[in-house]
C-alpha cells in the first residue's frame, strides 16, 4: 500500500468509528444544522486535498522525507542514531513544531485571518477537524517540509506523524463524551476532545490556549494550558464572538470574504 492508501484507510476507519461514537455518546447537543455544516466542512477538505496534490504533488511530506534521506541532509542523517530512536524523536519534534505553528497562526493577524476559518465553526464535532482554509494548509505543508529537511526525518516517521495528526484531529474534535476518569488519564499525555473544545470557545482567554493536537505536554510546558471552559462544556459558546451574524457555513464566503473580516479582538496569546 502506498502512503495515500494507508492514510485514507486510517482516516475512513476513524471517521466511521468516531461518527458512531459521537452519535451514541454525544457531549453536547448541536445548536446548528449538522448536514449543512458537514457539507461545508467536507467540501473544504476535498478542496484542500485537490489543491495540495495539484500544487504541491511532488512536495508531499513523505516524498520530501525520502528525498532528503537520499541526499543525506538534515540533523538525524548526521547523527546516525538507531532507527527506532530517530523515528520516535522525529515524531515528537514534529508535534512540537505543529504546536508552535498553531500558536503563530493565532499570534500574527494575517495568519489569524486564515486560521479563523477553523474557529468560525459554530458547533464542534469531528467535521470541524476538516475545516482549514486551503491557504493555511499550503503554508503548513511548506513549513512542515522545511522542518523535515532540517531534521532529516525518515519517511517512516513522517508517515506515522501525518497519520497520527489526521487521526488525532478527528478524535479531539469529536463531540464525544468520554468518562471523566478516562479523560483525566488520557490528557496527561494526549489531547482529548474536552481539552481541545476549550480552544474553540468564543472567549479570548480560552480560544488562545490549548494549541496541541497530539501530545498535551506542550501546552503544560509552555504555559498555554486551560483545563476546562468557564461556562462548562454543555453551555459554552463555540466559534467567534461575531460568528452569529456571519454566513459561516457558506463555502464561497469562507474562501475569500471571510479573510477580509475585521479582527474583533486581540490575537496575542499572552
Ligand atoms: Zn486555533
Ligand atoms: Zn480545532
Amino acid at each position: 500500500m502506498d502512503e495515500a492508501s494507508i492514510r485514507l484507510s486510517i482516516f475512513i476507519t476513524l471517521l466511521v468509528l468516531l461518527t458512531l461514537g459521537q452519535q451514541l455518546f454525544p457531549r453536547r447537543k448541536p445548536l446548528h444544522s449538522t448536514p449543512k455544516r458537514w457539507l461545508t466542512n467536507f467540501s473544504i477538505v476535498i478542496i484542500d486535498s485537490l489543491l495540495v496534490r495539484g500544487l504541491l504533488g511532488v512536495l508531499l511530506p513523505v516524498l520530501v522525507a525520502q528525498w532528503s534521506t537520499e541526499q543525506q541532509w538534515g540533523l538525524f542523517n548526521l547523527l546516525s542514531l538507531p532507527d527506532v530512536i530517530t523515528v520516535i524523536l522525529c515524531v515528537v519534534l514534529l508535534d512540537g513544531l505543529i504546536y508552535w505553528q498553531h500558536r503563530l497562526f493565532h499570534n500574527r493577524p494575517t495568519l489569524w485571518r486564515l486560521h479563523r476559518v477553523h474557529h468560525y465553526d459554530k458547533d464542534y464535532d469531528l467535521s470541524t477537524a476538516l475545516r482549514f482554509h486551503p491557504f493555511e494548509i499550503l503554508l503548513s505543508v511548506l513549513i512542515k517540509n522545511l522542518a523535515i529537511i532540517i531534521l532529516g526525518a525518515p519517511a517512516l516517521a513522517v508517515l506515522i506523524f501525518e497519520s497520527l495528526l489526521s487521526g488525532m484531529a478527528l478524535f479531539n474534535h469529536a463531540n464525544l463524551k468520554l468518562p471523566l476518569k478516562l479523560d483525566i488519564m488520557l490528557r496527561r499525555f494526549i489531547v482529548t476532545p474536552d481539552m481541545h473544545r476549550v480552544h474553540h470557545s468564543i472567549y479570548n482567554n480560552e480560544m488562545h490556549r490549548n494549541f496541541g493536537f497530539n501530545l498535551s505536554i506542550w501546552d503544560r510546558w509552555f504555559n498555554s494550558y486551560v483545563a476546562q471552559p468557564k461556562d462548562g462544556h454543555k453551555q459554552m459558546m463555540i466559534g467567534q464572538p461575531e460568528s452569529q451574524q456571519l454566513p459561516t457555513n457558506n463555502l464561497f464566503w469562507l474562501m475569500w470574504p471571510a479573510l477580509k473580516q475585521p479582527i474583533q479582538h486581540k490575537t496575542k496569546t499572552d
